[in-house]
């Protein structure tokens, strides 16, 4: 491994953080040296979690109408994307899709519903009951994606069972008000502390190529490093018709792997999931993910786009030699 790889290494491993100028070279490696960094990032990644990888699934189950202004969310009622909006599904609907997600292999299932927060009442009820419903009929991990959390809402779901809550940061708390100016970044950043607190372990990342620099990239990384969160979902902008982001040039493969590898130095013994955007921008690339440190990406459909067909990712574990592993 080229030494400035090794070097790099040596530091996450010891629990230093990397610089922002060794966080550019990792954002602008190409070739050999980025090949030597990505070698350095899946060899972080073995060390801490094993060579494995974990499958997660989502289910939408209340889609559209949100009052927040998200700019490349189609979910957001500021813009004009078309969506399918809908109430929030039965608990009996969201169990059916733990059961399928626990078929297709998933070890994690995420129950997201689109809006600000989830009010106490019926709606958080039925949330409660499917829960627990998974947890005793399935072996998947039941997480939750609501929105902002209070520490009693904390409190109700993991008592429900819910071993993670997943709150993205989205970016950078410097370019936060340039994507969305309807909430304010700290009121994420809460919500990942209320869920912590509670017990639930906390699935907290964002999404890459929505006009943030590098350095705010970096910032992100320090951001969820500092919230000691437990897992890093990582997103790549899958730009709708209808979003102000709809004219946002996709990022390139090898930039969603500098971001990955970066991700990895940054966090190495946390799980990354790579997650919405992946075939749109990684295309023939999917598959070097895991050689770039990430230890598990999503199956099947993303919350408001379609998912790759599973067999297609089934080919995809199989070409790559990797072994899915469960939580
Ligand atoms: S990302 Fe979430 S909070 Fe933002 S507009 Fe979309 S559904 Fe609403």
């Amino acid at each position: 491994m080229l030494k400035v790889a090794q070097l790099f290494v040596e530091k996450s491993r010891s629990g230093q953080v990397l610089s922002a100028d060794e966080a550019l070279q990792i954002l602008t490696a190409k070739g050999a040296m980025l090949s030597a960094f990505m070698a350095g990032a899946q060899g972080l990644k073995e060390k801490y979690l094993g060579e494995g990888v974990e499958l997660c699934s989502i289910i939408n189950a209340k889609s559209g109408h949100c009052a927040e202004n998200c700019s490349f969310c189609a979910q957001s009622a500021h813009h004009q994307a078309r969506v399918d909006s809908y109430p929030l599904k039965s608990a009996a609907e969201m169990l059916a899709g733990a059961q399928a997600a626990e078929a297709q292999g998933s070890s994690c299932y995420g129950i997201v519903t689109s809006g600000t927060r989830v009010e106490p009442g019926a709606e958080f009820a039925e949330l409660l009951e499917a829960i627990r419903a998974i947890r005793e009929q399935t072996r998947v991990i039941p997480s939750a994606s609501i929105g902002l959390l209070d520490a009693e809402a904390a409190r109700a779901l993991a008592e429900a069972g819910c071993g993670t809550y997943h709150h993205n940061l989205e970016t950078a708390r410097s370019f936060f008000p340039q994507i969305c100016s309807t909430h304010d970044y700290e009121e994420d950043v809460t919500t990942v502390r209320v869920a912590k607190q509670a017990g639930m372990k906390v699935c907290c990342g964002g999404i890459f190529g929505l006009g943030e620099s590098f350095q705010q990239r970096f910032e992100l990384g320090l951001t969820l490093r500092e919230l000691a969160v437990d897992s890093v979902p990582l997103n790549f902008l899958n730009p709708i018709d209808g979003t102000p982001l709809a004219g946002q040039q996709l990022l390139t493969p090898m930039d969603c792997l500098r971001i990955i590898c970066l991700f990895r130095y940054l966090l190495p013994d946390k799980k990354i999931t790579i997650c919405g955007g992946r075939d749109i921008n990684l295309r023939e690339f999917q598959s070097a993910i895991f050689m770039a440190g990430a230890s598990g990406m999503m199956v099947g459909n993303y919350l408001t786009s379609a998912g790759r067909d599973l067999a297609m990712d089934r080919q995809l574990l199989k070409d790559a030699e990797v072994t899915v592993s469960h939580c």
